[in-house]
């Protein structure tokens, strides 16, 4: 698998985009950077779209692509999620006030974009890949993503603060290659971090331990606090990868 970061960051600023992973150029994992990072001609490719929860720095660019789209695509944009998490693209984003509801443009039997509710750890095909979504300790019912394809397994935890289930799961999974998860706060603001469910580095190096040992790549530093987060990660004493700058690309 190709896992084109598009975006890595948990903020908004020039050289910093919001969350978008891009695998083999037409899964999307979150859509929070990915109209501003690709051509329209690219965004029309993608096919499938997995969001993690209904934070604006990770649905935003919903709003893009289906404007960017309209009408240039065979078929709607499949959009994988939570059910609360689908009510609420449909509630405030999506909701012919803040954005057209593209879930009816053109129309409701061809529209731009289609909502699946994904139900927790029950895997569910989705063009070649196998994916499993498992909640995390993150707002309003937020998910994980197990993505399987070819004999490889790729989790992307989304924004989450300590949690259990997920890493239970990651064990049982004997091809798991990598883990995406995050990083958002330095360690002087724990008590903002424990009440928007976000890491750390001294909550991340406990997490850890929970982990399996696979390449950790962590993601959704804050662009004000980055260095600090980066010297403070570099103390922990694991080897985990920092993302360094957006637009990177691993091969798995
Ligand atoms: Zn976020
Ligand atoms: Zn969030």
């Amino acid at each position: 698998m190709k896992i084109h970061v598009l975006g890595g960051h948990g903020g908004l600023a020039k050289g910093f985009a919001t969350t978008s992973f891009l695998i083999d150029n037409t899964l999307l994992v979150d859509a929070g950077g990915v109209a501003g990072t690709l051509s329209v001609d690219d965004q029309a490719k993608i096919e499938n779209i997995l969001i993690t929860h209904c934070h604006l720095d990770h649905i935003k660019d919903l709003a893009f692509l289906c404007d960017n789209c309209f009408g240039m695509k065979p078929g709607p944009f499949h959009v994988y999620t939570h059910a609360t998490v689908k009510g609420i693209i449909k509630a405030h984003l999506l909701n012919d006030i803040v954005w057209p509801d593209f879930t009816l443009l053109p129309s409701s039997d061809n529209p731009t974009i289609k909502l699946h509710e994904v139900v927790e750890k029950q895997p569910f095909l989705v063009g070649d890949y196998s994916v499993t979504g498992v909640k995390v300790n993150h707002a309003h019912d937020a998910m994980g993503y197990f993505i399987e394809k070819a004999g490889k397994t790729i989790l992307f935890t989304g924004d989450t603060g300590p949690t259990e289930n997920i890493w239970k799961l990651a064990h049982q999974i004997d091809n798991l290659v990598a883990i995406f998860t995050e990083v958002s706060f330095p360690n002087r603001l724990q008590n903002v971090a424990n009440l928007s469910d976000h890491h750390t580095a001294d909550s991340l190096k406990a997490e850890l331990r929970k982990m399996p040992n696979v390449p950790v790549i962590l993601t959704h530093l804050k662009p004000n606090y980055r260095e600090e987060i980066m010297q403070e990660i570099s103390r922990i004493g694991q080897a985990v990868q920092v993302l360094e700058d957006d637009g990177v690309v691993f091969n798995f």
